[in-house]
């Protein structure tokens, strides 16, 4: 099989989406909305909490208890 243009163009293409998924999934996890709330046991996620992983859903307890 021969690769044409039209192949490195398409694979290139597909290698800059890969990235930008990437780059979006790793600023979701760094910006994306967290909750206020622990999702798991409904208390308060403290500030510091928030401020370090700001996409957390959970509170520490709940965090160190999933495994
Ligand atoms: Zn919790």
């Amino acid at each position: 099989m021969k690769i044409g243009e039209r192949d490195i163009e398409l694979a290139e293409r597909r290698a800059s989406q890969e990235r930008d998924a990437a780059i979006r999934r790793a600023q979701a996890a760094l910006t994306g909305e967290g909750s206020r709330m622990c999702r798991s046991c409904g208390d308060p996620i403290p500030r510091a909490r928030r401020a370090a992983l700001p996409s957390a859903t959970t509170c520490i307890d709940c965090a160190s208890e999933v495994s």
